[in-house]
């Protein structure tokens, strides 16, 4: 007989593992499909201090792979494989990958978001070659050299004083004069001697042939553009981007109610089509965070379980 879960999970961030424990615990057959490897965005992430009850200095990783036992525990099962299409609209929900169709009662979308590059000629030539969007995986090749961090929010600030540990200087470049990150982040920013900022300033152009060699950054105020060469002695900079997230929904366009590319739930995390729910980055909120997802990932799960008994 053709295998029909309970609840497929798309997505292993702290939202698809949240919800994963939460289905795992109400005894739900239960599926995780996730493309790379679990964690989303958090495993970039340094240190996360801000979970509650979180181990002090604990990285992204750490956090995730404790996340991965827990849904383990209760008997969640893996695969790594793309989901390249999904028919959510009947009785059975039906979900193709890169290599299965699979089929559930239930649908838990948790695919979250991906980082915006800035879209300025050079950046995507350049990708790992000076340009990145990860501190934690790239921080470490530019060890005394300048490096410079592109966006005003908590990624920028906070992976900003994360890079302090290896460039020279950290240089945040924002378009405003403001900062949107959060006051304790600005607070450590503002007090660190190897944080400079250029206010009011968007990247125009990143240049180099094997790696960065130089930008072209101008003032939105003034006008005037700053070109910006790497020191003759280290050849090169590095530039991490921290310019927002673009959400993962191109799967479920012209379904699912979505704002600007945000899936719309209510706060049972349900969507416009039922036995479909959304948890985490993936859907229209306020506060992103690890636990704002973890949460969601916990009440989606739930309300699949009534969904299933009719409830
Ligand atoms: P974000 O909060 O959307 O901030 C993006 C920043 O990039 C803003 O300062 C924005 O400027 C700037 N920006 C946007 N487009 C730009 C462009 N084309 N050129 C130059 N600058 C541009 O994104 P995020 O910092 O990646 O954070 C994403 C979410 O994760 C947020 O909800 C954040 O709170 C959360 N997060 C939380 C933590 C934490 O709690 N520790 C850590 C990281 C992320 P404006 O300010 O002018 O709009």
């Amino acid at each position: 007989m053709e295998k029909i879960y309970d609840v497929i999970i798309i997505g292993g961030g702290p939202a698809g593992l949240a919800a994963g424990l939460y289905a795992g615990r109400a005894r739900l057959d239960t599926l995780m499909i996730e493309k790379m490897t679990e964690g989303g965005q958090i495993v970039t992430t340094n240190e996360v201090e801000n979970y509650p009850g979180g181990i002090e200095h604990e990285s992204g990783p750490s956090l995730i792979g404790r996340m991965v036992g827990q849904a383990e525990k209760f008997g969640v099962k893996t695969v790594k494989e793309a989901v390249t299409a999904v028919e959510l609209t009947g009785d059975i929900k039906i979900v193709t990958t890169t290599a299965n169709v699979f089929k559930s009662k239930t649908i838990i979308i948790a695919t979250g978001a991906n980082p915006r590059p800035i879209g300025c000629p050079g950046e995507a030539a350049l990708v790992g070659m000076g340009v990145s969007y990860c501190a934690t995986c790239d921080g470490a090749f530019f060890e005394d050299l300048d490096i410079y961090v592109v966006g005003g929010g908590d990624s920028a600030v906070e992976e900003a004083l994360y890079l302090t540990r290896f460039g020279k200087k950290v240089t945040i470049i924002h378009r405003r004069d403001e900062l949107r990150a959060a006051k304790y982040l600005q607070e450590q920013a503002f007090a660190n001697p190897k944080v400079e900022f250029f206010w009011d300033s968007v990247v125009t152009e990143i240049k180099g042939e094997e790696m960065v060699e130089g930008m072209t950054v101008q003032n939105v105020k003034t006008g005037e553009i700053r070109e910006i060469l790497a020191d003759p002695e280290d050849e090169t900079f590095g530039i991490f981007v921290f310019v927002g997230l673009i959400p993962a929904s191109d799967l479920f366009a012209g379904v699912l109610d979505m704002k600007d590319g945000y899936i719309i739930t209510n706060d049972n995390m349900e969507t416009n089509v039922k036995g479909v729910f959304a948890a985490g980055d993936i859907r229209v909120k306020d506060l992103r965070q690890v636990v704002t997802a973890a949460a969601d990932g916990a009440i989606a799960a739930t309300q699949a379980d009534k969904y299933i008994s009719g409830h």
